[in-house]
């Protein structure tokens, strides 16, 4: 057996910091302390890892998590055994057995899905537990308030069933200013005169930082917790993740020559060059790279700032480091392309993205180590 280190098979390694993540959740429920902070963790908390970012998380107090999909729900699951976790995307058909198995609570957003649950309860002889989505804007999951009206009145359904909570969906809270969050408090308002008594839960990561009126009985914060902007225009929590990507080889490329595929960049001076291996295949997005006059993201080595020269590729990324001492840019050395100074948010803008698509897009060839833990 060949012993080798994981180190020298990657390309490119990432470092979660979940003592940072867990600091973001404290943040957050300190911003709404009428209120249980919950952790939203889809999409493998957000690219951060699930098996390790929901037992951190469980162990600084998080009593409920969200995640998008039952197949989620069971990794969550798996690594928190106490907590209470719900589904936001429903009650897939043939799911509710594995749900139950596992006290993974759907989160039922049309009267389809609660007729569904309503009847495995009666046919199960008990009551089953759900919580209810109701839409106030955002028209994308959730019953309209006039359903929720005609379920009350004409339907037993909820008498099956042990509703959790009600809760709605901010469309526009990253922009504080925006006038459908208004709109969207007085119908949150309405729905709660309609449920008296029921917990409710309205605020994702903007809605927590927008004031009391929006927080309700259970926040639902999740891009915050990651070091993602919540308000546009402010400045996020701490940033989660470093990145570092190894450097394969440093050559000469003279004035006027192009990097990389389609040409489409010419450096202007007698340049070192870093080849890096890092690409899009990682999650690094090729339109942050630098092409057809566009500058595009910036790296880290030495301490010193290098401009992305011409397209990422899939696999590797050319890097401006004429600056950099060759004491720092060596074959073997590590630049880092994100850490607290170069937020996911940055690569977002030269992507043209959110920080949201960086994170959850973080690939899977990485290195990864959890830090804090
Ligand atoms: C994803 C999601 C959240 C978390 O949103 P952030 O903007 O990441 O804080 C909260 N609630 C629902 C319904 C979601 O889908």
């Amino acid at each position: 057996m060949i012993e080798v280190t994981a180190e020298a098979l990657a390309g490119a390694r990432l470092t979660i910091h979940v003592d940072r993540i867990v600091a973001n959740w404290r943040a957050c429920q300190a911003a709404a302390p009428s209120a249980e902070a919950a952790a939203v963790v889809k999409a493998d908390a957000y690219g951060t890892g699930i098996a390790t970012t929901v037992p951190a998380l469980a162990a600084a107090g998080v009593k409920t998590f969200f995640v998008a999909l039952p197949s989620e729900g069971l990794a969550a699951r798996a690594v928190t055994p106490d907590t209470e976790i719900f589904i936001l995307n429903g009650l897939f058909e043939g799911a509710g057995p594995v749900l139950d198995a596992h006290r993974l609570i759907p989160v039922l957003g049309s009267i389809g899905e609660i007729e569904a649950r309503a009847r495995a309860a009666r046919t199960q002889g008990r009551r089953l537990k759900a919580a209810l989505h109701i839409d106030t804007g955002m028209n994308r999951l959730g019953l309209t308030l006039v359903e929720a009206e005609r379920l009350l009145s004409e339907t037993d359904h909820l008498g099956a069933l042990d509703l959790c909570f009600v809760m709605s969906h901010l469309a526009a809270a990253d922009q504080p200013g925006h006038p459908l969050n208004a709109r969207q408090a007085a119908a949150f308002g309405a729905i709660r005169r309609l449920f008296p008594g029921l917990k409710t839960s309205f605020a994702n990561s903007a809605g927590t930082f927008l004031g009391p009126e929006f927080h309700g009985d259970l926040i639902r914060p999740g891009i915050a917790l990651y070091g993602g902007v919540y308000h546009a225009g402010h400045p996020p929590l701490q940033s989660v993740v470093t990145l570092e990507a190894r450097i394969i080889q440093v050559r000469d490329v003279p004035a006027g020559e192009t990097v990389g595929y389609g040409g489409a960049q010419a450096v202007t001076r007698d340049s070192r060059v870093a080849i890096v291996a890092l690409g899009y295949a990682d999650g690094y997005h090729r339109r942050a790279g630098s092409a057809d006059g566009a500058r595009g993201a910036r790296a880290r080595l030495g301490g010193i700032e290098c401009p992305i020269l011409g397209r990422v590729s899939m696999d590797l990324i050319a890097l401006d480091v004429t600056d950099v001492p060759e004491s720092a840019a060596h074959a073997g050395a590590f630049a880092r392309f994100l850490d607290e100074t170069i937020t996911v948010d940055e690569i977002a803008g030269h992507a043209e993205t959110i920080g949201y698509e960086i994170l959850t897009g973080l690939g899977r060839r990485y290195q990864r180590t959890v830090s804090g833990a």
